[in-house]
């Protein structure tokens, strides 16, 4: 196997890949795959329930906290919240730090007035504004952020304090990758596909009492209460992101859980940066506050040497390291999955670009 470096859908644990492969004919001698069983078998509760609670255990989740399983990606989140989180009032505020944030905010326009609190765009969103430049309004329904930018690599390097008003937070690409105190929140959701396990799951936690208020014709499906009501079992949900991300849990458990998978991802994001810095060739535009451990950008001194850099690269082992289409240069995630070892094979191999071709 190579080394992949995909912003998502992105490397998943070769153990938990081998062990998917092993089961997937005959889950735990049934005579039967997990994935042909009814998703209101015994089984298949069983696998549900224990991912939830290894999740719960994770992040130590406070009881009065659902979490739910969804489909329709993180990008459906962008309606769901307001439509279940506006609740009698009219407007949200939000912050502005990139490609994400703006998604969410003009989906969110449809549905209410959107205030932004901050936003970095003059900066070319290359750094996450401080809590004494937020300009929070006492009439939002709840505060919007996106604590780490997947395509700019700008992660915030707090939790905004908001008042009292729910606090919601895209954390589609660093959930899991360091401790976070979810009681700060009032509604955490993240597409799959990054740290969580394969797409098509979307995974939210909200605490109860936002939930049972929502805009008039709302689907149904679209409804949080109706989904904590039936565990994330109102329709035939995401079985098989359910199953792998439980896979995720426990192996992520045996890595000694998040504070130690922490440790890990910024020993690697440092080791990164740090060759990226010492270098002439390579750059990354982002405040140092606010360097992704994800997702690191970065741009070559030529950039008509982008494509024999990936070119290299690739036959190097060295996968997915193009940047976002809309953005160009470079782009390593590394997240939970990634190996150190790919991070000192990516570093080895700038280097040598560096001296051959620079
Ligand atoms: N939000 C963030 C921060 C992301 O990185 C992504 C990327 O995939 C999305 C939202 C969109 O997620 P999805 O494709 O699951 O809708």
């Amino acid at each position: 196997r190579k080394f992949n470096f995909s912003a998502g859908p992105a490397a998943l644990p070769e153990e938990v890949l081998a062990q998917a492969r092993d089961e997937m004919l005959d889950w735990h001698g049934t005579g039967l795959s997990i994935m042909e069983m009814s998703h209101r078998s015994d089984e298949y509760v069983s696998v549900a329930q224990q991912a939830e609670q290894d999740l719960r255990d994770l992040m130590a989740i406070p009881n009065n906290y659902k979490v739910l399983f969804l489909q329709g990606g993180a990008t459906s989140q962008f309606s769901m919240v307001p439509l279940n989180l506006l609740r009698g009032k009219t407007s949200a505020d939000f912050i502005n730090t990139g490609v994400w944030s703006k998604k969410a905010i003009a989906e969110a326009k449809r549905y209410c007035n959107v205030n932004i609190a901050a936003s970095t765009e003059a900066n070319n969103f290359s750094s996450a504004p401080t809590q004494q430049e937020l300009t929070l309004s006492s009439e939002a329904a709840y505060v919007h952020y996106t604590p780490n930018e997947t395509i700019g690599g700008v992660e915030f390097d707090y939790v905004p304090e908001t008042n009292g008003v729910p606090l919601v937070a895209d954390m589609s690409s660093n959930i899991l990758s360091r401790p976070i105190d979810v009681s700060k929140f009032g509604l955490i959701y993240a597409g799959a596909q990054k740290n969580i396990g394969p797409a098509g799951l979307t995974v939210v936690i909200v605490r109860d009492d936002l939930l049972g208020e929502t805009l008039p014709g709302t689907p149904t499906m679209f409804d949080y209460a109706v989904h904590a009501a039936a565990d994330s079992m109102n329709n035939t949900p995401p079985t098989f992101g359910w199953y792998l991300a439980g896979l995720i849990f426990q192996w992520l458990k045996r890595q000694g859980g998040v504070e130690a998978i922490s440790a890990m991802n910024q020993r690697k994001a440092e080791k990164l940066y740090a060759a990226i810095d010492a270098s002439e060739f390579y750059a990354n535009p982002v405040a140092i506050a606010n360097r992704s451990w994800m997702n690191i950008p970065f741009t070559l001194a030529d950039a008509a040497l982008d494509k024999v850099f990936i070119q290299e690269a690739d036959q190097a082992g060295l996968l997915n390291l193009q940047g976002h289409r809309s953005v160009g240069g470079m782009r390593a995630s590394i997240y939970n999955a990634v190996p150190e070892a790919a991070v000192d094979a990516l570093t080895e191999f700038m280097a040598h670009f560096e001296k051959t071709r620079g």
